[in-house]
């Protein structure tokens, strides 16, 4: 049976239980964390202790694993999210990538294809590939999945190098694609053109943040080329009010594409980009309990199904993760 590095170490596929796609523990503005410790009020005790308590309501809620997507760039640190995690019943993968919506840091500025120092993008696909083959940094926790963002800016230069360096680490080790896609500007379609450029299989892509967009037209074309739509900023209001994205998504599941939906929060426990002061107020919604408490419900009332519900939480992460052992064959349930 397939297995997929965790915290708890590798685990069975079946073993994963309910999945949430992309959540995130600790957001951290690297050079700024860097450069003036405590930025934006961060303190890792108080915040580790924090955000226990939160994992520990994630586990007690029934959920089994959650995908970390806190890729450098966002300040990912995996042995403090190992250390918090511990204890809880909860287990949590990693992610490899890099986040940005425009540039790569100034290394990759003078290294690479047309560059000064001219070549390949070998450097940014070695980091990658050795999060997932070897681990991240000595921490011996192996990374499960590969980011691709792509925001407003569309498919920049240096987007299109790390999309390009993921898909080719793909291809080589298997590691399913995971994607930041700005949806009102379908940058979905954007990442997998660029993708399948190289040859990556669709089905082994989830195009994420799909629910900040009701346009059913953008969201079929996605699952037809075979992708996974991850319905992953549930409690989010940003863009679109909550209860259109519960009708836009029984829409899509009264369609048919049950098999190919997977939710999450894209919550963190701390980030340093806003106070919760800021946050709260502005979008109340937006904790790692919304699914089970507002998600459900509406798609109760909506009409979706138990077994519906039960896909879109077990059986898809398990069939997306089970893609890396089984090549293309294409997962059960698919287009139903
Ligand atoms: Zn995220």
């Amino acid at each position: 049976m397939p297995t997929v590095p965790t915290t708890a170490g590798d685990i069975d596929i079946d073993d994963l239980g309910v999945v949430y796609m992309h959540e995130h523990v600790f957001i951290r503005t690297e050079p700024l964390q860097w450069g003036w410790p405590g930025f934006s009020g961060w303190d890792t005790e108080t915040e580790v202790e924090s955000a226990r308590e939160r994992l520990r309501g994630l586990a007690a809620a029934g959920v089994g694993t959650i995908l970390d997507m806190t890729v450098p760039g966002l300040g990912r640190d995996a042995a403090l999210v190992a250390r918090t995690v511990e204890g809880t019943g909860l287990k949590i993968m990693f992610a490899t990538g890099y986040y940005t919506y425009d540039n790569l840091p100034f290394p990759f500025q003078y290294r690479g294809p047309g560059k000064i120092l001219d070549g390949d993008d070998r450097v940014l696909e070695s980091l990658f590939e050795r999060d997932l083959t070897v681990g991240i940094g000595d921490t011996g926790l192996r990374a499960a999945v590969l980011k691709v963002v792509t925001d407003e800016p569309g498919m920049t230069q240096d987007v299109e190098r790390v999309a390009l360096a993921v898909a080719s680490v793909h291809l080589r080790t298997g590691a399913p694609i995971c994607t930041h896609a700005h949806a009102p500007s379908e940058r979905g379609l954007d990442q997998q053109r660029v993708l399948a450029s190289r040859g990556v299989d669709l089905g082994r892509v989830m195009i994420g943040h799909s629910n900040e967009s009701t346009d059913l037209g953008y969201l079929e074309q996605l699952i037809d080329a075979g992708s996974y739509l991850g319905w992953d900023r549930c409690g989010l209001q940003l863009t679109v009010p909550l209860d259109a994205q519960l009708d836009t998504l029984a829409a899509l599941v009264e369609r048919g594409y049950a098999g190919r939906i997977m939710l999450s929060h894209d919550k963190a426990s701390f980030m340093d980009w806003f106070s919760a002061a800021e946050v709260d107020p502005f979008v109340p919604d937006w904790r790692y309990t919304y699914i089970h408490g507002g998600v459900l419900p509406g798609l109760r009332e909506r009409g979706v199904t138990e077994e519906q519900i039960q896909q879109m939480l077990i059986s898809n992460p398990r069939d997306f993760f089970a893609g890396a052992a089984a090549g293309s064959a294409a997962p059960e349930g698919a287009g139903q």
